[in-house]
């Protein structure tokens, strides 16, 4: 037999040590913390730490452990991680708590992986899937995307208190479906193309499973826990949706692989025009984009469109804040989304730039279209349709 120097085909699959969901369980947090590290660090900013520090100081205290707040910049760059690692040293703590959204969680990841010691992931809003993964994000301080950062290891504890998540404005609930929604469209690319995972290596039937059941979950769940959340109800439904967004596309994107939707979300944080959209908003307008570019059926796309836009999240390049901009502006973006690093050449064909500015071009037209045939209202540009949402820390 020929000898062969071809690389093996592994398949692999992570996630975290443990997973805890459930109303009121913030007030557990300290006996899960417990076995995890011996002089916690919990890094949060200052809305979240007024909402939760009572909780958290007595969940401690019962638990035998000493409290320590550190306050997040709201940036996650590199700096701010270096920075969260250097006071994790100089008080020799051994577990960073991330306690906040995906910026304070991604910023806590990086400065545990920094300072050489665990961490914990507390997300008290469902917006994006952040929580679970050994990776995060860095951004520029101007908030544009710079790199992903990826770990030898996943938290060793995500833990959601649901009432949390309902007494949170239900924009961050609407932006982690949209984030979440993108899981399987992704996946499912990546899996035609035998692309890589965000893990290493292929996808394993399992991750693969998690990401099409996050889908599943929230077809059947995310419009009436929409309602729920804006009454600040924690239903069976908010249940499922906490879940599909932070455990099953947490899973599902990181063991499942990334493809297009992604790339055109981190290309749309290249301009300043969309930087009032929260992450998972701009990543709908990328599952848009990238089921025009595969040619998904007409039928299947335009559903889609009509589900999202139900739900709130944004389905023109006028609520993108990019209605009426110079061509330019939408080459920059495509520019950034199709760097030679980036998760678009995860799809099943050669990715062309002119390809995918014509696919995200076309969006316009067809978000307005299926708006008006569904009979909802025509989209707004941002200064109108901005919602004021009281914590910046949406990324
Ligand atoms: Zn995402």
């Amino acid at each position: 037999m020929a000898e062969t120097t071809a690389t093996p085909v592994t398949r692999s699959l992570i996630a975290p040590a443990r997973y805890v969901q459930g109303r009121g369980v913030l007030a557990d947090l300290g006996s899960y913390v417990a076995p995890i590290g011996s002089a916690p660090l919990v890094l949060t900013d200052a809305v979240v730490r007024r909402m939760t520090e009572a909780t958290v100081t007595e969940s401690f205290r019962r638990a035998g452990l000493p409290v320590r707040f550190e306050e997040f910049g709201g940036t996650p760059t590199a700096a701010e991680a270096r920075r969260v690692a250097e006071t994790v040293a100089e008080h020799g703590c051994d577990v960073v708590v991330g306690l906040g959204g995906g910026a304070t969680i991604d910023t806590a990841k990086a400065a545990g992986d920094e300072a050489g010691v665990r961490w914990v992931s507390v997300p008290t809003v469902a917006s994006t899937d952040a929580p679970t993964s050994a990776l995060s994000v860095v951004y520029t301080e101007e908030g544009a995307f710079e790199s992903y950062r990826f770990y030898t290891r996943n938290p060793d504890l995500v833990l959601v208190d649901t009432q949390l998540v309902a007494d949170a404005p239900v924009r961050f609930l609407v932006s982690g479906i949209g984030d979440a929604l993108a899981t399987w469209i992704e996946a499912r690319a990546a899996q035609r193309a035998s692309g890589p995972t965000m893990a290493g290596g292929l996808a394993t039937h399992a991750g693969i499973a998690l990401a099409r059941l996050s889908w599943d979950v929230l077809w059947e769940n995310a419009l009436p826990a929409v309602e729920a959340v804006r009454r600040n109800l924690v239903t069976p439904a908010v249940e499922a949706v906490v879940e599909a967004n932070t455990l099953l596309s947490g899973m599902g994107f990181e063991s499942g692989g990334l493809a297009a939707a992604h790339a055109i979300h981190d290309g749309l944080t290249a301009v300043p025009h969309t930087h009032h959209l929260a992450h998972g908003e701009k990543v709908n307008i990328g599952s848009i984009t990238q089921l025009v570019l595969e040619a998904a059926p007409s039928a299947e796309i335009r559903e889609f469109v009509e589900f999202t836009a139900r739900l709130g999240l944004p389905t023109t390049l006028t609520e993108a804040g990019l209605g009426d901009v110079d061509e330019e502006v939408l080459r920059t973006v495509v520019e950034a989304a199709t760097a030679p690093e980036e998760t678009i050449h995860n799809l099943p064909f050669p990715v062309v730039a002119e390809d995918v500015l014509d696919a995200l071009t076309s969006v316009e037209a067809l978000g307005r279209s299926v708006r008006a045939e569904a009979g909802l209202p025509e989209p707004q540009a941002p200064e109108q349709h901005r919602v004021k949402v009281p914590t910046a820390r949406m990324a």
